[in-house]
């Protein structure tokens, strides 16, 4: 018998990096990799970040740039970014609104349909009640919400790469990168086995990232990484048609997990698969001490 290829989708999230763009003179680095590799990728746009600096024609250009990529699916991660179970219905509901203007316009002119939304940190809500209420604000904008099934902490990474590049600690930022990397192999690995023992067969994931500098320059090592694993790169849009992507979410609290998590009804089951994550506590605790010295 032979094995079907195992699929992931890459999907970044907190895009335009525009405060990243001014410090790459303006040149589109993490697109211009994807596009010079290929690689289809979705976008999860926070428009926002267009207004954050004095940049606004470059940034606005970088959108569009991100927007008319032929690699590129493009999706909506709320304007401003708030995180929604402490953000009012309204208020969240109009921000979603908000953060489909540009990419609506722009989607438009390349024929593009934006159909999904992430929520900012995966929080869904505080209870079962807000997730109605924002389910039924998305479902009148035609919008899906964006699960995921694999991540490896990417923001908590850089964070702690461009902070010992910044202090002039090469040696210490490279060690950083690595663990990033081992970090998404094991859990590339964990969440893979999961599934597979929870469904019993080989199901397509969705790898959550972010715009910045780690995964701008070690792209090219992630995909080695996905493909030594035996995953291709394939867009959301076929991930999604998947019958997984379909079942119901038990959970309704506003943590950010994966959606493995989130689709076992038995709460004890899930409690005792999260306790067997690889573990990122070393770095955490480095993030946190840096965090709280700045
Ligand atoms: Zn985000």
């Amino acid at each position: 018998m032979t094995h079907a290829q195992k699929r992931i989708a890459i999907t970044i999230d907190d895009v335009p990096n525009t405060g990243k763009y001014v410090k790459e003179s303006f040149e589109p680095v993490l697109l211009n990799r994807i596009d010079s590799l290929k690689v289809p990728v979705t976008i999860f746009v926070n428009e926002k970040k267009v207004y954050e600096n004095e940049y606004l024609s470059e940034n606005f250009d970088l959108l569009k740039q991100w927007v008319f990529s032929p690699n590129v699916q493009v999706a909506n991660h709320s304007f401003s970014h708030f995180r929604c179970s402490e953000t009012d219905e309204i208020l969240f509901c109009d921000d979603i609104r908000k953060g489909g203007h540009l990419i609506g316009e722009l989607t438009q002119k390349v024929n593009k349909k934006v159909s999904y939304f992430r929520f900012p940190y995966n929080d869904l809500g505080r209870d079962e009640k807000q997730q109605q209420a924002i389910g039924q604000c998305l479902a009148a904008q035609n919008l899906l919400t964006a699960p995921f099934t694999v991540e490896s902490s990417d923001w908590m990474f850089d964070f702690l790469y461009r902070h010992y590049i910044s202090e002039g600690q090469n040696g210490e930022a490279a060690k950083v990168a690595e663990a990033y990397l081992v970090l998404t192999r094991n859990s590339l690995r964990f969440f893979d086995s999961l599934a597979y023992t929870v469904y019993g067969r080989q199901i397509p994931h969705i790898y959550l990232c972010h715009d910045n500098l780690l995964n701008t320059l070690f792209l090219n090592d992630l995909l080695k990484i996905f493909s030594e694993e035996g995953f291709s790169v394939v867009p959301m849009d076929e991930v999604m048609t998947d019958a997984v992507y379909r079942q119901p979410i038990y959970y309704h609290g506003k943590w950010g997990f994966s959606w493995l998590y989130r689709w076992m009804s038995n709460e004890s089951e899930r409690k005792a698969a999260m306790k067997l994550e690889p573990d990122t506590q070393y770095y955490y605790r480095q993030y946190q001490r840096l965090r709280e010295s700045k």
